[in-house]
């Protein structure tokens, strides 16, 4: 899948290369959610998970978005911020261009 290339583009283009490269995976097992953002723990690097159903059914473009919102919280947690949907999540989505309509049921 071409997400991790796009993770290079969308940190070159909208982050400033400021995010650290992390692995992107396409995950078939992934009922509920779009895509989620993890961590490092225990001695796994930190990485980020799109739903392979979430591409199919709407898209790629979508899947960018999706995309993009978990590099915003790739972003909280390398600034040691909380990760959430709070203020400094809205205003770094707006910054980086994510529409409004793309954050229903992201985490
Ligand atoms: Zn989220």
């Amino acid at each position: 899948m071409e997400l991790q290339l796009w993770h290079g583009r969308l940190n070159a283009k909208r982050f400033d290369d400021a995010l650290s490269t992390i692995p992107v995976r396409v995950l078939r097992r992934m009922r509920s959610r779009l895509g989620h953002y993890a961590p490092a723990q225990r001695g796994q690097p930190a990485e980020i998970a799109i739903s392979t159903r979430h591409v199919k059914r709407h898209g790629f473009e979508q899947a960018l978005q999706t995309l993009l919102h978990e590099m915003v919280h790739q972003w909280q947690d390398e600034m040691k911020l909380p990760l959430g949907h709070g203020p400094d999540f809205r205003e770094k989505a707006r910054a980086v261009g994510i529409t409004a309509r793309a954050k229903r049921s992201v985490d």
